[in-house]
Formats: C-alpha cells, sequence, structure tokens
C-alpha cells in the first residue's frame, strides 16, 4: 500500500529516541495556528512511495539507527493508516523500533471499520508520541479548527493497549500557557500507565517565513517565542497535574521522564 509522501529525513535525532530514519507524511486535517508545517496540510499532493522502498532507504544506514529507529511523521500519519500498517509491518520483521508522531486527530472510537486498522496498527507500534494541543475542546478547536474528543480518547486507547506514549505540548505565549489548562493536562495524562515521557515544547518564531514564502497569512505574527525560563516553569504546572493525579490513583510519580529538550518543532 503506497503512502503519499511529503518528504523523508535519514537522521533525525528529534523525532523519538536515539537517530532515526524519519518519514513525514503528507495530509493534515489539523489547522494548528502555530503550524510549522503548513506544506504538509494537503492532502493529495505529496509523493507515492512502496513501504519496501522506505525499508531499503532505511537499511542503507542501519548501523547509524542503533537505539534509534523510524519515526513516521507528518502532515498527520494516522490519516493513511493502511499505508502505516503496511510500513510497520515490514519494519517488524526487520525488527526496526517503531514510532508515530501524531496529533491524534484521525482516532475515532465509533467508527469500527477504523478501529479495526487502529487494533491491526498497534501492536506494531512501539511508540507513540501523542501531540495534545490543547486539553479545552473550545480552545482546541479555535487553536487547530477541530475537536479534542477523538484525541483524548486516543491516549485512553493507547493506554489500553498497553503502547507506549510520550505526551508532547508546546506551549504558546497566550495561546497554550495558562496555568489552569496545563494543571489539567497534566491531571489528564497523568493517569495513564504508559505514560512513559512528557516533552513540553516552547513555541517559535520561525515558521513564519515559510508563510510568507508560501504567500499564506501567519495568525500569530506577533505572538513572541517561549523563553527557556518560562518554558520550564509552565512545565512545571503539567507537572504538578501528573503528580497529583497519580498521588490520587496510588501509582509511582517518577516512572516517567521529563524531556529537557531546548530543540524546537511545530
Ligand atoms: S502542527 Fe501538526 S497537526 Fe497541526 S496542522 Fe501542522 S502538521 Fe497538522
Amino acid at each position: 500500500m503506497q503512502g503519499r509522501i511529503h518528504s523523508l529525513e535519514s537522521f533525525g535525532t528529534v523525532d523519538g529516541p536515539g537517530t532515526r530514519y524519519v518519514v513525514f507524511v503528507q495530509g493534515c486535517p489539523m489547522r494548528c495556528k502555530y503550524c510549522h508545517n503548513p506544506d504538509t496540510w494537503e492532502m493529495n499532493a505529496g509523493q507515492l512511495m512502496e513501504p519496501d522502498y522506505i525499508i531499503e532507504q532505511y537499511e542503507r544506514n542501519k548501523a547509524f539507527y542503533n537505539g534509534g529507529g523510524l519515526t513516521v511523521t507528518g502532515g498527520e500519519p494516522l490519516m493513511q493508516l493502511d499505508f502505516l500498517i503496511d510500513l510497520f509491518t515490514k519494519a517488524k520483521a526487520k525488527d526496526i523500533h517503531t514510532c508515530i508522531d501524531t496529533s491524534g486527530i484521525a482516532f475515532n472510537p465509533n467508527n469500527p471499520e477504523l478501529m479495526a486498522k487502529f487494533d491491526k496498527l498497534m501492536p506494531l507500534t512501539d511508540l507513540v508520541m501523542l501531540d495534545i494541543k490543547h486539553i479545552d475542546p473550545e480552545k482546541h478547536l479555535e487553536l487547530t479548527g477541530q475537536p479534542n474528543d477523538g484525541i483524548l480518547a486516543f491516549a485512553s486507547y493507547l493506554n489500553e493497549k498497553n503502547v507506549d506514549m510520550w505526551i508532547r505540548h508546546v506551549i504558546v505565549p497566550g495561546l497554550t500557557d495558562d496555568d489552569e489548562y496545563l494543571y489539567k493536562l497534566g491531571y489528564f495524562i497523568g493517569q495513564f500507565q504508559n505514560l512513559k515521557a512528557l516533552d513540553a515544547l516552547p513555541y517559535h518564531t520561525m515558521g513564519k517565513s515559510k508563510y510568507e514564502k508560501l504567500g499564506m497569512d501567519y495568525k500569530l505574527a506577533d505572538t513572541p517565542a517561549m523563553s527557556q525560563k518560562d518554558l520550564l516553569v509552565k512545565k512545571q504546572v503539567i507537572l504538578n497535574g501528573i503528580k497529583d493525579r497519580r498521588a490520587e490513583e496510588s501509582m509511582p510519580h517518577e516512572d516517567f521522564e521529563v524531556l529537557d529538550n531546548s530543540y524546537v518543532k511545530d
């Protein structure tokens, strides 16, 4: 099953553990105001590619991926479930560590046909990096143009399926940095045993020039970048929520990693 691919990166270092071969898929139904890859939005653009080709490319440099693996990001990978199932089946046959970097938007527990595909994909997936853009339904809709109920249900589903999960959250001044919601986010994800890491990322303004190049309007033109200092404070608020939830559920507090990434990502 061919995938619709935006681009490939041979040595990714910010898309999961270790050095990774990174597949950027084409197509995303979200419209995050801070998205730095608007060129991945269009569903019918990109290049069609066979999973075999991607595995071949991986194998060429496989010595470099020791402790790393293969990540599919985007765009939105879960919009191409058949391709992912095919690609990951081939990857697991070669014992390659597989990771999906996703917003979770394609998940819908009320669609049995879709769920059958998710059920097939999960045993082939070693790690899901789930980017929760906003914990509040209305603010999520405002920020991304899409609801977040399916996304939050996806986190619960991953926990049920015992798939390791990293939670990512981009902290944007004035948009996603409200302490009330950061605490709620922490409190929500604190319930999940499959939570292996928290990756709070600082908003940066480097996407602006991409919008200019594409002749698109950048909605956050006046929003400043998030400073490292403020990021640490905000990250602590999320951690407080996790800690409180884990205390309530009698779960260990320190069984997940807090990633300390100064890198920037959308
Ligand atoms: S940030 Fe990710 S989920 Fe949001 S619009 Fe961009 S590609 Fe889609």
